[in-house]
């Protein structure tokens, strides 16, 4: 489904991601975990269209999407959520998951974002009425709001960006099972970005573990918790 090939992204003199190859199988989770700075969320920005890459190939469904604009990837069937949610304070839960629809499907057509909106809205359990208030959301909250609108873009591929970030114990599993029914019942494909392993590698089929821009290791979640590379780095976060 997607073939990343000899990705590079430099910030002036700083290669934040220095030739990073991987590929993602239709109906996968991959996992993406690297310590904070390692190169996780600059993937993203390419593989959604808001950075450019250096250089590099970003093969979706074998067309080269790398340097596309975000709403052209959108239209192609990859969605993301972003690390820092910041939604629409003055719309409702509804109006931000129907609008992510709106623009995410092309403008076709405000009934079918609005039904893309309500199937978002019940696939993570927040209300489907259109009148709740973003204000009551906490953290986990906030999270599905994010991966609701992700959802109502129709996408064929889910980047889920640190999903876990400032939830409790039982908030994280909650995501993680989340995430698992969208591939499950959904059929999503997913690559899924934190900096902790934890709940990640119960539920991914593989992972691969980036530092300083490179990729260190790749495969399947026991091999890679063992890669002596992956413990070194992980004991010096
Ligand atoms: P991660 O998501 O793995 O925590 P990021 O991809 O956000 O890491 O960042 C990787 C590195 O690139 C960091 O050193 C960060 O400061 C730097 N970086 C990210 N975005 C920019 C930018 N727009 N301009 C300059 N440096 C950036
Ligand atoms: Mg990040």
């Amino acid at each position: 489904m997607l073939e990343v090939s000899g990705l590079v992204k430099r910030f002036g003199g700083f290669k934040a991601v220095n030739n990073v190859s991987f590929r993602v199988d239709q109906g996968e989770i991959l996992g993406l975990i690297g310590p904070n700075g390692s190169g996780k969320s600059t993937i993203f920005n390419m593989l959604s269209g808001t950075l450019p890459p250096t250089s590099g190939s970003i093969l979706f469904a074998g067309h080269e999407i790398a340097g596309l604009a975000p709403h052209r990837i959108i239209n192609r069937g990859i969605g993301r959520t972003f690390q820092i949610p910041r939604p629409f304070r003055k719309l409702t839960i509804f109006e931000n998951v129907a609008l992510a629809g709106f623009y995410g499907q092309g403008r076709h057509s405000r009934v079918k974002a609005e039904e893309a909106a309500e199937r978002a809205l019940a696939m993570v359990g927040l209300p489907t009425d259109r009148h709740a208030s973003v204000d009551g959301l906490g953290a986990a909250g906030l999270k599905k709001l994010e991966l609701a609108k992700a959802l109502a873009t129709a996408p064929k591929l889910l980047l889920a960006d640190e999903s876990l970030g400032g939830l409790d114990e039982a908030e994280m599993d909650q995501a993680a099972e989340m995430l698992r029914k969208i591939r499950d019942e959904l059929g999503i494909t997913i690559i899924w970005v934190e900096h902790i392993m934890g709940v990640l590698m119960r539920v991914v089929d593989r992972v691969m573990v980036l530092d300083h821009g490179e990729k260190i290791s790749e495969g399947l979640p026991s091999a890679v918790a063992s890669d002596p590379r992956v413990i070194e780095v992980y004991l010096g976060t």
